[in-house]
C-alpha cells in the first residue's frame, strides 16, 4: 500500500481559536468524522503554540501540528520554540516556511531548511509549504520557484526520513481573505511539476510524499481540486475551522479520492 492511497486533509488555524476554542474544534471534528476509517485519511489540526497542549490531550484521530518550530534545542533565541518544546507535548507534526511566515516575517529557504532537518531529527513529520507570488506566476516562473524551494528547504533531507515529508503547495495570491483560488488544472500542473522535483531529488520515493493544494479552498471548489490526480489532499485555512463545515468537505471530497483509483 502506497502513502498516497489515503486522503491527506488539514487545517492551519493561523492566529485565531484559543486553547479552549481549538480543544473544542478538534473534539467537534472527531466526533464528525467518526464514521471514517482511520486508513482512509490523515487529518490533522496545527493551532497555535498555546493550543498544543489542550489540541494534544483531544486529539482523538486528529495529528496535531505545530505552525513553526526554532532550528536549535535551547539557546538564546528569545520568543522561539524548541523541537524539545513540541516533543515534551506530544506534538505529531511541523509546519515549516507557511506563505506568512515566508512573506510576512521574512523567513528565507534556507531557515526552512534548517528547520525542516531539525523537526525530522526530532521525530516530528514536516508540512513544507511551497509557492509562489503573483508576480513570480506573471513572470511564467511558478515550476522554477517551486523547485528552488524544494531543492533548498528539503536539500538535507535523509532518504529513511523522506516517509515524514509533506508538502503543500500553496500560491501566495490564492492565500486568505484577498486571495484568488487556483484554478485545478492551473495547481494540478504545478503539482506534477513538484512531483517532478522530489523525483529528481530523491528518485521514485519522492513520487510518494503527499503534495496537497492549499489556498481559498472551500466547498464550491474543493470537488474539481480533488479530482485531479497530481493533488494527493488539500490543506484548507478559513473553510475548515468550523468543524461542521470542515466535516462536510472532508465529506464530500473522501469518496472522490478514492474513486480516482
Ligand atoms: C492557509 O493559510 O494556509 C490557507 C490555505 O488559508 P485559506 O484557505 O484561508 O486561504
Amino acid at each position: 500500500m502506497s502513502r498516497l492511497d489515503r486522503l491527506y486533509i488539514g487545517t492551519n488555524t493561523k492566529m485565531f481559536k484559543t486553547a479552549s476554542e481549538a480543544g473544542e474544534h478538534i473534539a467537534r471534528l472527531n466526533e464528525l468524522t467518526r464514521d471514517i476509517d482511520d486508513s482512509r485519511m490523515t487529518l490533522f489540526v496545527i493551532p497555535s503554540y498555546t493550543s498544543l497542549a489542550q489540541a494534544v490531550k483531544v486529539r482523538g484521530r486528529v495529528k496535531i501540528g505545530a505552525q513553526n518550530m526554532g532550528w536549535e534545542e535551547r539557546g538564546q533565541f528569545t520568543g522561539e520554540i524548541s523541537p524539545l518544546m513540541l516533543s515534551e507535548l506530544g506534538v505529531d507534526m511541523v509546519m515549516v516556511g507557511h506563505s506568512e511566515r515566508r512573506h510576512v516575517l521574512h523567513e528565507t529557504d534556507e531557515e526552512e531548511q534548517k528547520k525542516v532537518a531539525c523537526a525530522l531529527g526530532h521525530g516530528f513529520t514536516v508540512l513544507l509549504c511551497v509557492g509562489e507570488t503573483l508576480r513570480q506566476k506573471e513572470h511564467n516562473i511558478s515550476d522554477e520557484v517551486l523547485a528552488i524551494q524544494l531543492k533548498i528547504g528539503l536539500e538535507l533531507v535523509r532518504p529513511e526520513q523522506l516517509d515524514r515529508v509533506m508538502v503543500a503547495y500553496e500560491p501566495v495570491w490564492a492565500i486568505g481573505t484577498a486571495g484568488i483560488p487556483a484554478d485545478e488544472n492551473y495547481a494540478d500542473a504545478r503539482h506534477a511539476g513538484i512531483k517532478d522535483t522530489l523525483c529528481g531529488m530523491f528518485g521514485e520515493p519522492g513520487r510518494d510524499v503527499p503534495v496537497l493544494y492549499g489556498g481559498s479552498v472551500n466547498r464550491g471548489n474543493c470537488e474539481p481540486l480533488i479530482r485531479k490526480s497530481n493533488i494527493d489532499g488539500l490543506f484548507i485555512g478559513r473553510s475548515a475551522w468550523d468543524a461542521d463545515n470542515f466535516s462536510e468537505i472532508i465529506h464530500t471530497v473522501l469518496p472522490l479520492f478514492e474513486n480516482r483509483r
